[in-house]
C-alpha cells in the first residue's frame, strides 16, 4: 500500500494497470460473452434435429446440414416442471430456461408460489445490454412471454401482453398478440413509448425507433411467398436494432411452430419449420463470425413433441427426399381441403385424395382401407370444432385423418410420431463461443437458465 504515497499520477497509472490486468484476466477465466444468443426451437427433440439435418444436407447446394449440429459443444437437458413426474408445458419450461427455476405447467415467470421472476433478459437489461425477444409465434405466447412476464395462466393474453409496456426491452418481434382485448392492450405498450410496427418496409426501419414492438403472420416454411416475413428476418432485424450496443445484448429468438407440425405429427412442417429456424441461426451465426471471441449462442428447445421415433437406417436417402419432397399441404390446410371434399365424394376417394396430399402417392391396400374407416367415423360423427380460432391456428385441426395421413408419411421416412402432445425426453443443447463450455456436460433447462443469468451480471 505503500505505493499509494509515491507519486500521485504514477500510483493511479498503476492501480489503473492491475485493474485492467485483473478485469482481463477474470473476462479470460469466465469468457463472460458480450453477446448472447438463446435460441429455442419449441418441441424440438433431438430426432427433429437429425431428420432435418439430414434433409439439410441431402438437399443443400454445399451438402453442409442444420449450422448448429456444427456447433462445437453438444449436450442434453431435462425439461420436466417442478413436479418431476410431469410433463412440461411451454410456459413452464419458457420459465426454467428465462428465469432459472423450475415450476408448474401454466405460469409464466413465477414460482409455484406466485413469487415473480428475474429473467435473464430482465438481469441482462439491469446491467446495461441491450434485449432483444423474437418468436415465430404470438409475442404474447408462453415461450417469448417468460422472458418479460410473470402471470398464474398462459393464457391471461392481454396481461401477459401488457406487461411488455414495462419491460422497456428494445425490441420485442413475433406474430400479432393473441388475447380478447388486444386492441388495448396495444394501447397500454404504445402509451409507455413502444413504436407498434407491421409490414416489411418499417421492419426494415425498425432501428430507428428507441422500443419496437413487431407484429406479423409468420407463414409455414411451406406457405411461404416472396414476400412473406420469415422468422431469420426477424432476427435481422432484430439486430440491426441492437446489435451495436456498446453494452453488448441479450437476444431469444423461438422458433414456436416446429412444436405446432409435432403436436398435429405434420412431419414435412416439422421438417420446414427446422429449417427456418435453422435459417435464423445462421443469421446469428454470422454475427458470431464478424466476433467470434464476444459472442455465445445457445441452441436449445424447451421440450420434445410428438414422441418422434427415427432410425435413419431405415430408408435410402433417394427415398427420404423423394417421400419428403411428396408431401404437399400442411396439417391445417390438408384439413380444410378434406372439408371441402367432404361436400361430395365418398369415404373411399376423400381417403385417397388426403393420403396423397400427404406425399403417400402409394398407399396400400391396407392403409388405404385404415384411413377410408377413420373418415367414415369422423364424417357420421359431423362434429363441430368449437376450439377457439387461434387454438385451431395454433395446433391445426386435430383431426383424425390428418394425423393418420401424416403417419403414414413419416414412416415412408423411417420415422414415427407416438402422441400428438409433449414428451419428457431430454432435449439437445448445442452452443459456441466463449462461454461454451458451460453447457458441455448434461443439463436441467433451469440449470441452463441460471448460467446465462449468471453470465449477464
Ligand atoms: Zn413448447
Amino acid at each position: 500500500m505503500k505505493m499509494l504515497f509515491i507519486n500521485r499520477r504514477g500510483c493511479l497509472r498503476v492501480l489503473l494497470a492491475v485493474a485492467v490486468l485483473s478485469a482481463t484476466s477474470i473476462l479470460a477465466q469466465s469468457r463472460q460473452p458480450k453477446y448472447i444468443f438463446l435460441m429455442i426451437g419449441d418441441g424440438m427433440g433431438v430426432n427433429q434435429v437429425e431428420i432435418a439435418h439430414r434433409y439439410r444436407k441431402l438437399t443443400s447446394q454445399d451438402g453442409s446440414g442444420l449450422i448448429f449440429e456444427s456447433f462445437p459443444v453438444h449436450s442434453k437437458a431435462t425439461t420436466n416442471p417442478v413436479d418431476a413426474g410431469k410433463i412440461t408445458d411451454s410456459a413452464a419450461s419458457g420459465t426454467a430456461l428465462a428465469c432459472g427455476f423450475k415450476t408448474e405447467n401454466g405460469i409464466i415467470g413465477m414460482n409455484p408460489d406466485f413469487k415473480p421472476g428475474r429473467s435473464v433478459a430482465f438481469e441482462a437489461h439491469d446491467g446495461g445490454r441491450a434485449v432483444a425477444v423474437i418468436s415465430s409465434v404470438g409475442i404474447n405466447h408462453a415461450t417469448p412471454a417468460a422472458f418479460y412476464a410473470h402471470q398464474k395462466k398462459r393464457n391471461m393474453y392481454d396481461a401477459i401482453g401488457s406487461e411488455i409496456a414495462r419491460c422497456n426491452f428494445e425490441f420485442l418481434a413475433g406474430e400479432p398478440l393473441l388475447g380478447d382485448n388486444q386492441k388495448q392492450t396495444r394501447a397500454i405498450i404504445k402509451a409507455a413509448g413502444y413504436n407498434l410496427l407491421s409490414g416489411r418496409d418499417a421492419l426494415a426501419d425498425s432501428d430507428k425507433h428507441a422500443k419496437v414492438m413487431f407484429e406479423q403472420n409468420i407463414p409455414y416454411q411451406s406457405e411461404l411467398r416472396t414476400d412473406s416475413i420469415r422468422l431469420a428476418d426477424l432476427v435481422r432485424a432484430g439486430l440491426k436494432k441492437v446489435g451495436d450496443s456498446p453494452t453488448g445484448f441479450f437476444m431469444m429468438v423461438e422458433g414456436g411452430k416446429i412444436d405446432w407440425a409435432c403436436h398435429a405429427n405434420d412431419f414435412g412442417a416439422m421438417i420446414g419449420e427446422t429449417l427456418e429456424f435453422d435459417d435464423a441461426v445462421r443469421v446469428v451465426y454470422d454475427f458470431y463470425r464478424d466476433h467470434p471471441e464476444e459472442t455465445l449462442i445457445v441452441v436449445t428447445a424447451d421440450h420434445e413433441t410428438g414422441d418422434l421415433k427415427y432410425d435413419s437406417s431405415l430408408r435410402s436417402d433417394q427415398k427420404f427426399t423423394a417421400q419428403i419432397a411428396n408431401i404437399r399441404l400442411t396439417s391445417a390446410a390438408l384439413a380444410d381441403k378434406i372439408k371441402d371434399w367432404s361436400t361430395k365424394g365418398d369415404h373411399a376417394e376423400i381417403a385417397a385424395r388426403a393420403l396423397a396430399a400427404s406425399g403417400v402417392n402409394d398407399a396400400t391396400d391396407n392403409e388405404l382401407r385404415a384411413i377410408t374407416e377413420i373418415v367414415e367415423v369422423v364424417r357420421s360423427k359431423d362434429k363441430k370444432d368449437r376450439r377457439a380460432k387461434e387454438l385451431k391456428r395454433m395446433y391445426g385441426n386435430r383431426n383424425a385423418i390428418v394425423i393418420a395421413c401424416h403417419r403414414f408419411a413419416a414412416e415412408r421416412c423411417g420415422a414415427s410420431f407416438n402422441s400428438v402432445g409433449h414428451t419428457s425426453a431430454m432435449v439437445p443443447v448445442m452452443a459456441v463461443g466463449p462461454g461454451s463450455a458451460m453447457f458441455a456436460a448434461d443439463t436441467d433447462n433451469a440449470e441452463i437458465g441460471r448460467k446465462l443469468i449468471q453470465m449477464v451480471n
